[in-house]
């Protein structure tokens, strides 16, 4: 195993002074960081994309774990630290600079893989949705691990029946399993931001036969658009919808944060049917 130096000084000999635009929070606990590497479990060989890297903190751990990363970074201030990392696990480091948000992931990775990430709050979920959306089932990447502000995470986690269940919990299991994996205090980060952190760990379920994404996605948007408001008036302009409520038996009196993920599985199913 490759004995590095610690991160401060990493940080320190590079001037890896946390850039707030860029969403910069860092962790520099090792502990912390194999024990959010072993969430996947084992990685030994296997590929991971790993985005935001910063000064590699998270990097090195997944490096340890014996698994082949490639790391998507923007802020080219890293780039130096993470050539240091490249050079001490010698064939297991792939740095690419430039925005995830603009890059396609499966063409760069080109085999199976599992993605963890440490993120600014925006990319993440503009990076989750993405990664979950779609028709197409199952997607290359085989799970994900990555760090929400903890309210985020809630909402992705969430079951029927109170507010933080909406459209990312929907989302997050109507074809994969979500689970809050890791509770992250702000005092971990350097420097703390001003919430409280979580991961979430998503791994792979079964598409749901005769189901589109879109619609699901068209009415999950409509109902918890307004969802204080009965279903029969927030999904008035989603054309077939009440009428599919009623084929399938759902109360139009309900509202959206009342239904179970299956009901609206099987609401988008009668809707496309
Ligand atoms: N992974 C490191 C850690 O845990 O200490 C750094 C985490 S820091 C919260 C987020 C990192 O993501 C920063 O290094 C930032 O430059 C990078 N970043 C922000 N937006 C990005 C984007 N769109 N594409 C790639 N990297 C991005």
């Amino acid at each position: 195993m490759a004995d590095l130096p610690p991160l401060r000084e990493i940080i320190a000999r590079h001037g890896l002074a946390a850039s707030k635009s860029l969403g910069q929070n860092f962790l520099l606990d090792e502990q912390l960081l194999a024990r959010i590497a072993s969430i996947p479990g084992d990685l030994s060989g296997k590929a991971v994309l790993e985005v935001g890297p910063g000064p590699g903190g998270l990097t090195r751990a997944l490096l340890r774990a014996g698994a082949r990363v490639t790391a998507i970074e923007m802020d080219r201030r890293c780039l130096p630290a993470l050539a240091e990392l490249e050079a001490a696990f010698p064939g297991q480091l792939r740095v690419i600079e430039g925005d995830a948000l603009k890059l396609d992931h499966d063409a760069l990775m080109g085999e199976p893989y599992a993605v963890l990430s440490n993120l600014p709050y925006n990319v993440g979920t503009a990076l989750f949705t993405r990664w979950l959306g779609g028709e197409a089932w199952p997607p290359q990447w085989t799970s994900l691990t990555l760090m929400f502000q903890q309210e985020v995470a809630q909402r992705i986690v969430a079951q029927p029946g109170g507010s933080a269940f909406g459209r990312l919990a929907v989302l997050a299991q109507w074809r994969s399993m979500a689970q809050m994996a890791m509770k992250v205090h702000r005092s971990a980060f350097t420097p703390p931001p001003k919430v409280m952190s979580a991961i979430v760990h998503v791994e792979l379920g079964a598409m749901p036969d005769g189901v589109s994404a879109r619609l699901l996605e068209r009415l999950t948007a409509a109902a918890f658009g307004q969802r204080r408001k009965m279903l029969r008036q927030s999904l008035k302009g989603v054309p077939g919808a009440l009428g599919a409520l009623e084929a399938i038996g759902i109360d139009a009196q309900r509202r959206a944060e009342t239904l179970g993920v299956e009901e609206f599985v099987s609401l988008a199913r009668a809707l496309g049917s």
